[in-house]
């Protein structure tokens, strides 16, 4: 198949699907999900993104049908239909379909599950982005990968008007990410995150370069930091399973990083050569 769609058990090509209107999902955006990308038919940090999603429905309070077996299966199952070498894998779970009623349904309404694939295409190592800053007013569950994003979608569109491709949010002067990505950076030699709090997802792009870093004998530093930190840092980065940790050069039309390309280049390619050893692919160019 060229692209898949399914939902509760049904496949077809996306624009052949569709979902009843009573899907809370619709309604409330009452539902989690996660998404990864695939290379060779293989799942890309698979037990990450079940260990995010399982977080993601207990903290919604979303009881699922299947196992978290039958879930991973599926998706292995699901991706060997798509022809694409290189695709990304959405999943998401909601409440189930009721007539609109903020409460949760009856427990007999079970959740509706629904997934789709799409061939993509990974982004180079060597791109790099220009950002802008704005307030983050989301909520206070951005852990939770919920179906809530119109804060998001409003900065991405803020982005994309501005010429730019990332936004970094910030709560009065703390960093906390971007609007479909982790927001990291280079400080006197240490890779510096947010902590993985209530104010940002924890990414698992975030997770594996902190995890390349430590093998690489890199300081890697969790602690909050400041929007001017972030103007001073040595590099910035954007981190996510499709922007990979790519380099910033702009942030409001400021110059920023450009300080510490060989430490940054080092990282990008034990974490490509990590990608490649899990899914055997050759996504990323090993020097
Ligand atoms: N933050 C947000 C808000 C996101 O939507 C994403 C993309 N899932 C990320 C961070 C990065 O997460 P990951 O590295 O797991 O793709």
């Amino acid at each position: 198949m060229e692209n898949l769609g399914y939902y509760n058990g049904k496949i077809g090509l996306i624009e052949e699907m569709t979902v009843p209107m009573t899907d809370r999902g619709l309604f409330f955006g009452d539902g989690v999900y996660d998404a990864t990308c695939a290379v060779n038919h293989t799942l890309f940090a698979l037990e990450d993104h079940m260990n995010r999603f399982t977080n993601s429905l207990a903290g919604v309070r979303i009881k699922p049908t299947q196992t978290r077996e039958e879930l991973t299966a599926l998706l292995c199952e699901l991706v060997k239909k798509v022809d694409s070498d290189c695709v990304m894998v959405y999943w998401q779970m909601t409440r189930g379909s009721y007539l609109r009623g903020h409460a949760f349904p009856p427990e007999e309404i079970k959740p509706n599950l629904l997934v789709f694939i799409t061939p993509f295409q990974m982004g180079p190592f060597d791109r790099t982005l220009r950002l802008i800053t704005r307030e983050d007013t989301r909520y206070y569950h951005c852990n939770i990968k919920t179906l809530n994003l119109l804060p998001n979608v409003l900065a991405a569109q803020a982005t994309k008007e501005a010429g730019c491709d990332e936004v970094v949010f910030h709560r009065g002067d703390r960093v906390t990410e971007g609007c479909h990505s982790n927001i990291m950076m280079i400080s006197g030699g240490a890779l510096c995150t947010p902590p993985a709090d209530e104010l940002i997802l924890p990414g698992i792009t975030r997770k594996h370069l902190m995890q390349t870093a430590e093998q690489l004998g890199m300081p890697v530093r969790e602690a909050p930091f400041t929007v001017e930190e972030l103007m001073q840092a040595d590099e910035v980065l954007v981190t996510s399973n499709g922007s990979l940790c790519s380099r910033v050069t702009h942030i409001d039309g400021k110059p920023v990083g450009g300080r510490a390309g060989e430490m940054l280049r080092r990282l990008q390619l034990a974490y490509g050569k990590r990608f490649n050893a899990e899914t055997g692919g050759k996504v990323y160019d090993e020097e």
